[in-house]
């Protein structure tokens, strides 16, 4: 049985006009394959339920809260399902708990765990198309769960790997992944190919493509992912593993952070354990801490560190470092106006220079670097907000990211 895994974004779904359009997507696959469809809620629905979730109590029920936003898809698929039946096909929603779908793990966070394949399959071999609630699933206790903002994404990855699909395609509102934010720089690319794991990146750095989630399970399942427009009939990009991709370019693409804040504590004592005491309290307040610097200090007494947050999080922090009586410093300094530009790409770890590229072409465009920080195939700086949009223009035309 050839499987082909459809799942349709909120955008994608978010009018009857466009309900209409992706039935006939749908249409078109079935002519090949078996397809299984994985829809989110209307675009702006989810959001409705939790504001009311809100209006009741800061402290809404988590058990609750699942049982709320999961109604979202109930309706789209029923929509989608209606809509396939209204054109002569054979059609039907199913929910988490009708197939099942089974999670483990936290209300709001779960994941998906096993999927029971007997009834989508007896339905898939009758000729059925199911239309299948994203986002949601079933606890051991029976409750209904669901899997984190977005999660419709990984709802699909879980169905390709169970159902051991032949494609599984994304679609959304964007024609595919870019190699830097086409709203931001204009010469922005779509890319053909990208990496698990520069996807990954670009995802957590806030490409908001697909939810990064769902990528790692993507990649710990070696499922191929296109990512397509429902709204154009275009090619898109194919996620894959780095064997497959045939691509000469060091860096594939660029990512920047819109809400990020630079906390540094002047003269705090330089000796072992200050750098925990400092950042315990703040994990224990889920504050994430991001880039860290420590600068070497100049009398061996007594140093100067610096890290980012976001800035959410930033009076939280305050309060949490003012109120420590572990640690000592001279004063706090705090700076609202910073952006992190990472650049990205698996050809960096072959191919030597990058950083000194990357730090020539921002010191040529005369902007200041406040905080490095690297990985295996990525490189993020600190700059000011302000030359955010200056500094990816110089870095695409850099690694030739317009050719
Ligand atoms: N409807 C859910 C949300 O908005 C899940 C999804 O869109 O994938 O988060
Ligand atoms: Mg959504």
């Amino acid at each position: 049985m050839k499987i082909v895994v459809l799942k349709f974004g909120g955008t994608s779904v978010g009018s009857i006009k466009r309900i209409k359009k992706i039935s006939d997507i749908i249409k078109q696959y079935k002519k090949k394959y078996k397809v299984i469809v994985l829809s989110s809620a209307m675009s702006g629905v989810t959001n409705e339920l939790v504001k009311k979730s809100k209006q009741i109590s800061k402290n809404f029920s988590d058990a609750e809260y699942d049982a709320l936003v999961s109604a979202g898809e109930q309706m789209s698929c029923s929509l989608i399902a209606g809509q396939l039946i209204e054109r002569g096909q054979k059609a039907r929603s199913w929910l988490a708990w009708q197939i099942p779908i089974i999670t483990d793990g936290k209300h709001k966070f779960a994941r998906i765990n096993q999927i029971k394949k007997k009834n989508i399959l007896n339905y898939l071999k009758i000729g059925g198309i199911p239309i299948v609630a994203g986002f949601q699933g079933i606890n051991y206790q029976n409750r209904i769960t669901t899997i984190g903002r977005g999660g419709t994404d990984a709802s699909a990855i879980m169905f390709a790997k169970f159902f051991n699909a032949e494609k599984c395609i994304i679609y959304t509102d964007v024609e595919g992944v870019y190699t830097t934010d086409p709203n931001k720089l204009k010469s922005a690319k779509k890319i053909k190919e990208i990496s698990y794991e520069e996807m990954l990146e670009m995802a957590s750095l806030g490409a908001k493509v697909m939810q990064p989630h769902s990528i790692q399970d993507a990649r710990l399942n070696r499922i191929d992912i296109e990512v397509k427009s429902s709204f154009k009939n275009k090619s898109g990009t194919l996620i894959t593993k780095r064997k497959n991709i045939i691509n000469n370019k060091i860096i594939t693409g660029i990512s920047s952070t819109q809400n990020d804040a630079k906390i540094t504590l002047l003269g705090v004592k330089d000796k072992p354990g200050i750098a925990a005491s400092i950042f315990k309290p703040l994990s224990e307040n889920s504050i994430n801490v991001d880039m860290v610097v420590q600068n070497i200090s100049a009398n061996g007494k007594e140093t100067d560190l610096t890290f980012t947050i976001k800035s959410d999080d930033l009076n939280k922090a305050k309060k949490t470092i003012i109120e420590n009586k572990k640690i000592n410093f001279k004063s706090l300094l705090i700076d609202k106006n910073v952006s992190k530009i990472s650049i990205i790409g698996v050809g960096m770890v072959t191919t030597p220079g990058v950083t000194y590229k990357m730090f020539q072409a921002l010191a040529e465009k005369k902007i200041n670097i406040q905080v490095i920080s690297t990985s295996e195939i990525k490189i993020s700086v600190l700059i000011n907000k302000k030359n955010i949009r200056k500094a990816i223009k110089a870095l695409h035309k850099e690694f030739k990211l317009d050719k």
